[in-house]
């Protein structure tokens, strides 16, 4: 990667815009060596559960312990099936598994990426005890018939909500509530690159429910309340203090990132709205969007190709994911899938994120913008 290249972050550049903020928080931090647990987790902890909106808010060592807490909370175990979309990270499939629970693979909406209703509603079996709907790239699910299956069958929804903390999702009775704060469990992540990042590993876990909270954060701690009191088996999943500092600093911002973020979108959808060969991602009218990721669909066959015209011209791009989850090898053998399964895979095919961060200027927006253009002539 050249000088020149347009990446698809700029952490060090937004570090410096709040550079005395974060100085200030992590420098306590260091001067009361208070490193694990201490008041800087607490603060942050706080803060979260009053931007999400929840009760409970239990901080751990990042986004995939996250879900693990989340679905060891709720008894997974061997015998029970979770029902995941196809398309989405692994570690939402891999935190089933790990539990010794079976993957049972949704398949996705074409047009928002996200868990279909109905495909869930197909794999629902006397074994099914939870479902996790990802919020992938920035916007909610449709939460309500997810909810609404959920409240019919019985079964736990644990969100994960790695990709859109800061989205906003409205019922159809016209109430709104925060990602992450909908289901029975929700679950995030502090990685650098996510709406708010760290600066190494980070998640946490939200519950409005105050048995579950407990449960998470025993599982989180050794299983222990008090100390060298172990009452269940669990686990060491924490939140560093440092990093609570820097995402304490970074909160006030994130309102402020998402708006940075949707501009840019706003600016690709008015520039490429009508170019041959791509479709751009689409905005439901039950979620904000906070562009944690700017996806493309390529016409048939043409993704790779716009990738590497693109990467030449000094635009990265990413690729999330090139594989629908049935299709990895850690668990195409084990995973029930949909039978009417379709879109997860064809989605695999023609998906290209392209650069939309907060530190993007209008100028390289622009060049990312023409070099798409010219590429796809
Ligand atoms: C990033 C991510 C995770 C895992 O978060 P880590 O903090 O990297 O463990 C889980 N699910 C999704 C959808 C993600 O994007």
């Amino acid at each position: 990667m050249s000088d020149t290249t347009i990446g698809m972050a700029d952490l060090y550049g937004q570090y410096l815009k709040i550079k005395e903020e974060v100085d200030a928080l992590t420098a306590e931090v260091v001067r009361r060596a208070a490193f694990i647990d201490g008041p800087a987790v607490e603060r942050f902890a706080g803060e979260l559960s009053d931007f999400v909106g929840v009760r409970h808010t239990i901080p751990c060592g990042n986004g995939t312990d996250a879900l693990i807490l989340a679905l060891m909370a709720v008894g997974i175990s061997p015998g029970d099936e979770v029902i995941v979309p196809a398309f989405s990270y692994a570690a939402t499939a891999e935190a089933v598994a790990l539990l010794g629970g079976t993957v049972a693979m949704a398949d996705v909406d074409a047009r928002t990426f996200h868990l279909d209703p109905a495909s869930v509603e197909r794999l629902v079996t006397p074994r099914t005890k939870a479902v996790v709907p990802v919020h992938l790239f920035g916007s909610v699910c449709d939460m309500e018939p997810i909810m609404r299956i959920a409240s019919e069958r019985h079964l736990y929804v644990v969100e994960d909500n790695a990709q859109s903390l800061g989205a906003v999702y409205t019922f159809s009775d016209g109430t709104s509530k925060q990602a992450g704060g909908i289901g029975h469990i929700g679950c995030t992540s502090f990685f650098p690159t996510k709406n708010l990042g760290c600066f190494g590993d980070g998640g946490a876990v939200f519950t409005d429910d105050d048995a579950l909270a407990r449960k998470i954060r025993l599982l989180a701690r050794h299983g222990q309340r008090v100390r060298y009191r172990h009452e269940i088996v669990g686990f060491n999943s924490r939140l560093d203090s440092i990093q609570a500092a820097v995402l304490s600093a970074k909160l006030p911002h994130l309102d402020e990132y998402i708006r940075t973020r949707r501009s840019i979108a706003l600016r690709y959808r008015d520039a490429l709205g009508d170019v041959e060969g791509i479709e751009l991602p689409v905005e439901t009218p039950f979620s904000t969007h906070t562009y944690h990721q700017y996806t493309l669909k390529v016409a048939h066959g043409r993704r790779d190709e716009l990738k590497r015209k693109l990467e030449a011209a000094g635009v990265s791009s990413a690729i999330y994911y090139p594989l629908p989850l049935y299709r990895q090898p850690a668990y195409g053998g084990s995973c029930r899938c949909d039978a009417s399964m379709r879109t997860a895979g064809r989605l695999s095919e023609c998906v290209l994120s392209i650069p939309v961060h907060t530190e993007l200027t209008t100028a390289q927006t622009d060049r990312v913008i023409e070099s798409i253009k010219h590429s796809l002539k």
